[in-house]
């Protein structure tokens, strides 16, 4: 197993203290392997720095190659990064190799193509005797906070753009899932020249606080917890920094009278409960029309009971554990004290055994103000609340202090845009829930963070704009 860190190029042991990394299934620790010391992220923050004029310098073409060679290497490795995906998140190995790898590669084949069409708006004449141009050039280096719950996916999807762009990186994936990206850190020293990536491992409070506010850091690109986003915002503070922020969510699930109601299951049964629920996009706060309430509360609590849960190899599993046991007892939290007033229809237990599993839950006749319709439960836990009118759905849609994802679900064309004009969130479905593609925005408004990753939009955050003219 990968466990060194890269700094400037070379794979290097960390000087740190040593962690544990534990397989969720089990609970017991899978390897050891020691964090980043001060220094250590003093040298890859000044390796990054150092690599900024070549690199920035490269020509897109040049980049693309090797963003396309990245994508070549993650290929051939899929199997074995699914492999450590599922050992240190507890994902069923057939869906952490086929669900989770292909988008690894496509987002860096997609931001190896978006590098070369960089579009600027008009260069000309705007004052007599003097040509402008604008131009759109790599902020800096960029300090990359990745989060647990998809490690090399959310990794890719910071790492890909910014190095598009012509920033050098330095990346910490969680200190609880490291293996993958550590794995693609021996891969990148491979092709990139020394300093332009950089990977550190360790804690959040401590290695991740002191990289984002390394003075040499320009940019911060945090997916994580509010909690931390506002670290990132208190970094940018104390030194003017880029940042670009996706954070938690609490999606809404829209669901009229007329609407496919089979089609919703299936999809609650599949997305709100893949990767143990612990997904920034899940469907997990059911609004239904009265008329059509109790039959999606009695189909959604009956498919969700036939959920199978185990460990990465058991056949046919479709659910692992949660990643912790800190995770699983926040999750039991928020359903124990939601059953004085609402309904648990299916779960609500944690499992047996000393891996981190909790049964798919479903928790009826929620109200508005419920903490469970409120707050971001990050488990295998959807709430199912009855509206009366598209207004009052509306409002309650976007009555969270969350704006990520959202969907909306009608026979009526007319109806579905109507709402999803009204909805405050980064993007909306209809009829359908959580696909996602290179291509489009992965785009966080409100407490959701700040920009996209993915699609050109994500090169925004790791370009300026600039303004160059020539006097005649
Ligand atoms: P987290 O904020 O606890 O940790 C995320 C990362 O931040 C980790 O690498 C952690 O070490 C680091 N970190 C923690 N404190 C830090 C600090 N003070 N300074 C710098 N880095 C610090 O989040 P998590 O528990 O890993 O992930 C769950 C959260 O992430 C959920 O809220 C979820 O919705 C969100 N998330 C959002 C998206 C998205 O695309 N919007 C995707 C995945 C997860």
């Amino acid at each position: 197993m990968q466990t060194k860190l890269l700094i400037n190029g070379e794979l290097v042991a960390g000087e740190g203290e040593a962690l544990d990394i534990l397989d969720p299934a089990t609970g017991e620790a899978v390897v050891t392997i020691p964090e980043a010391s001060e220094a250590q992220v003093d040298a890859a923050a000044r390796a990054a720095d150092e690599a900024f004029d070549s690199w920035s310098r490269t020509t897109p073409g040049e980049r693309s190659a090797l963003l396309l060679q990245l994508a070549d290497e993650i290929e051939k490795a899929a199997d074995e990064l699914g492999e450590l995906e599922s050992i240190d998140c507890g994902k069923p190995l057939d869906s952490a190799r086929a669900d989770e790898m292909p988008l690894c590669v496509d987002v860096f084949r997609f931001m190896a193509g978006a590098a070369r069409c960089m579009t600027g708006s008009a260069a000309g004449e705007y004052v007599e005797g003097f040509t402008s141009m604008i131009r759109r050039d790599p902020v800096g280096v960029v300090a990359s906070i990745a989060p647990w719950n998809y490690p090399l996916m959310m990794a890719s999807w910071k790492l890909a753009p910014a190095l598009a762009a012509g920033c050098p990186v330095v990346i910490k994936p969680s200190e609880l899932t490291p293996l993958s990206t550590l794995r693609v850190a021996e891969i990148m020293a491979g092709i990139f020249p020394k300093g332009v990536v950089n990977v550190v491992h360790g804690r959040g409070p401590t290695i991740g606080d002191q990289l984002i506010n390394h003075p040499d850091v320009e940019a911060i690109s945090i997916t994580g917890s509010p909690a931390t986003g506002k670290k990132a915002m208190e970094a940018a503070s104390r030194k003017i920094r880029h940042t670009h922020l996706e954070l938690g969510g609490k999606a809404p699930v829209i669901v009229f009278d007329d609407a496919d109601l089979e089609a919703v299951t299936e999809t609650i049964r599949g997305g709100s409960y893949f990767n143990a629920g612990q997904d920034c996009a899940q469907p997990c706060r059911i609004y239904a029309a009265k008329p059509v309430y109790d039959k999606l509360v009695a189909d959604i609590s009956s498919s969700v009971s036939e959920i199978k849960v185990g460990s990465q190899r058991e056949d046919g599993v479709e659910m692992g554990p949660l990643i912790s046991a800190a995770q699983r007892e926040r999750v039991a939290g928020f359903v124990d004290r939601a059953r004085g007033s609402s309904e648990v229809t299916t779960g609500g237990n944690a499992g047996a055994g000393s891996g981190f599993f909790y049964e798919p839950t479903v928790i009826a006749n929620t109200s508005q103000s419920d903490e469970a319709v409120q707050q971001e439960i990050f488990g295998p836990v959807v709430t199912l609340t009855p509206f009366s009118d598209v207004d009052e759905a509306v409002a309650w849609a976007n009555d969270s202090p969350y704006g990520l994802a959202s969907s909306i679900w009608t026979k009526d064309v007319g109806r579905a845009m109507n709402v999803a004009s009204r909805l405050r969130f980064g993007f909306t479905w209809v009829n359908t829930h959580g696909i996602a593609s290179p291509e489009m925005p992965w785009a966080a408004m409100r407490g959701s963070g700040t920009g996209c990753d993915m699609s050109v939009y994500a090169l925004d955050a790791y370009t300026s704009i600039r303004h160059i003219q020539i006097a005649h």
